[in-house]
This record gives structure tokens, sequence and C-alpha cells, in this order.
């Protein structure tokens, strides 16, 4: 099944402990893309300036992405200026420049229409709105969020939940889109506003699924070596999405699995900053660590 995804392409300057980047391919779209195209076909909505360079391009294309979706404007690319303390749960926004995502509003082409996952990858709830309206009734829609649309623009994005059947969102940001402290008590109040399954992403402790019986829980990998979270949350939607697209199947056994699966792809999006950590990777290094995930976790009945 193919996925359709519409999100931020980003030049990201960030620094964490670790050390640091400037003007380094990112945004929600391209760790998402990346990572589900080891899964499934992707075509790529979103808009760069003319500054964005050529060598990303060719990057996404060699990953298979397709990019006819992807405008070229004149003007600047989003850029996002972020930091991270020791802390690495919590990305601090030093700055964030729209620049052409201001005034881009797409039009989707023709053979995009029918796609059958859509992901509305973190960017202004109105034009996430505005892509899923020019599809043909997808089988499924996912969304991601942060506080920047919670905070800047909260009725759009109330409108865009009410079209959404799984929302990933961080654990803060579910907290303050809530307006509750507790974390069961938010994700059932975000239900509230549309979408059926709530997936809270709670960074080195792991991510939370919540649906109408049942929760369900994944740990993170245990790292050794982490340089930069930035991404981790859009490379996990691209495995979970990703897997779910591939398998065809979106019981819950295999939301399970799939959110494993997007487990293991933030795991290898931490190791590096920008995309180095899931630019090339193989089937056999993701089969590995899913199977590493297993043995994490598993453990006999009483
Ligand atoms: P995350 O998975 O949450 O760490 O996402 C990080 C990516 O989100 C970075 O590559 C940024 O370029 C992008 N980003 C940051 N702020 C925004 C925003 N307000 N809208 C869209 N994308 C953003």
């Amino acid at each position: 099944m193919r996925i359709l995804v519409v999100g931020s392409v980003a030049l990201d300057s960030v620094k964490t402990p670790f050390g640091e980047v400037q003007e380094a391919l990112g945004g929600s779209a391209v760790y998402f893309s990346i990572s589900a195209s080891y899964f499934a076909p992707v075509s790529l909505v979103a808009v760069v300036g003319q500054d964005f360079p050529q060598q990303h391009l060719g990057l996404l294309r060699a990953r298979g992405v397709d990019l006819q979706g992807l405008h070229q404007s004149p003007g600047r690319t989003f850029r996002w200026h972020g930091s991270y303390g020791y802390d690495l749960n919590e990305a601090r926004t030093l700055r964030t420049e729209l620049n052409v995502f201001e005034h881009f509003s797409p039009s989707l082409p023709g053979s995009l229409r029918g796609a059958q996952v859509v992901f509305l990858a973190n960017i202004d709830p109105e034009l996430q709105r505005r892509v899923l309206q020019q599809t043909n009734s997808p089988r499924l829609v996912a969304a991601d969020t942060m506080n920047y649309w919670i905070e800047h623009k909260p009725r759009e994005l109330r409108e865009t939940l009410r079209l959404v059947n799984i929302l990933a969102i961080n654990e803060a940001e579910a907290r303050e889109l809530a307006q509750e402290a507790n974390l069961v008590r938010a994700a059932r109040a975000i239900q509230a506003m549309g979408p059926q399954v709530v997936v809270i992403k709670r960074g080195e402790y792991g991510v939370l699924m919540f649906n109408s019986r049942s929760i369900f829980s994944a740990p993170a990998y245990p790292l050794e070596d982490i340089h930069d979270p930035t991404g981790a949350g859009d490379t996990f939607a691209g495995g979970f999405l990703g897997y779910l697209a591939k398998a065809r199947d979106f019981s819950e056994a295999s939301m399970r699995k799939a959110l494993v699966m997007g487990s293991v792809m933030a795991s290898f999006a931490v190791e590096g900053f920008s995309v180095a950590g899931i630019k090339g990777l193989s089937l056999k290094d993701i089969e590995a660590r899913f199977q590493e995930f297993k043995a994490l976790t598993h453990f006999e009945a009483l």
C-alpha cells in the first residue's frame, strides 16, 4: 500500500550535549519518508525553497521516495533551530522559520489521491487538512503535531483531529493538548477529539498505545550511544505506518508489531545527527533489532 505523507522538509540546526550540526537535512516528512521507505512505497508532499541542496533530493530519491508532490518555491526553505540538554526527552525550540511554508497551498497530483495510507506529519494543521481533503477515502489516516501548533493553531488542529484514525504525539504535547496531567486520562480525552487510537511517545521511556479496548506498551531500545534525538518521533511513525502498509493489516495484533517496528526505527535515528542513523540501513539490520526488542521484553507467564 502506498503511503502519502505531508509534513516539513527542513534545514535543521541542532545542538545536543554530544555535538552540533548546522543546516542539516531534517523535517518531519523527511525522517518519516526515509523510515517508511524500508517497508512500503512513499510519496512526499511538501515545499522547499530555492536554497535546498540537490544532494538531499538525491538521498530521498535513492531511498525510492516519490517526489512528485515536492514543490520548489521562490524563497527560503523551512528552518528549525533546536537544542537539547542532558534530558534528551525535552527539545527546546530556539527558532522556527516557516519561510516557504507560510504560503504553501498544495494541489495533490491525481496519481497521489488514491493513497490508502496517509500520514499528516507535524506541520500546520490547516495544511494537513487541505491535503487530506484532496485524497479519495484512504483506509488509514494518522497524524502527529507539536506544541507550536497546539499553541498557534488550536482550532485548526481540533478540526484536523476529527478526521484522523491515529494520533502519534509526544508525552508533554499529549498533556498540553488534553490539558490533563495524567497520561491515561489525556489519551482518553484525545480519543474524544476524534482519533480512535492514540500513541504517546515517551522518548527514552518508550511508547504507549491506547485503543478503545486495551493499552499496549513498548520500551525504547536501551542504547549506550545516543547523539541526537531529533526526528525520533517521525522516524517512529515511519516504521509504524510502514509496517502497517506492508502488512495490509490494521488489526490490533498487527498494530502491536507495528509499534515495536516504529521503536526499532527510532532507535537507529537517535544514533546519529540528522538522518545519518537511518539512511543506510539494511533489512537485516532492522530485523536483527526487532529480534532484540523481542528478547528485551519477553517473559514467561506465572
Ligand atoms: P521530532 O520527531 O519531533 O524530533 O521532529 C523533529 C523535526 O521536526 C525536525 O527535523 C524539525 O525540522 C521539524 N519541526 C520542528 N518544528 C516544526 C514545526 N513547527 N512544524 C513542522 N516541523 C517542525
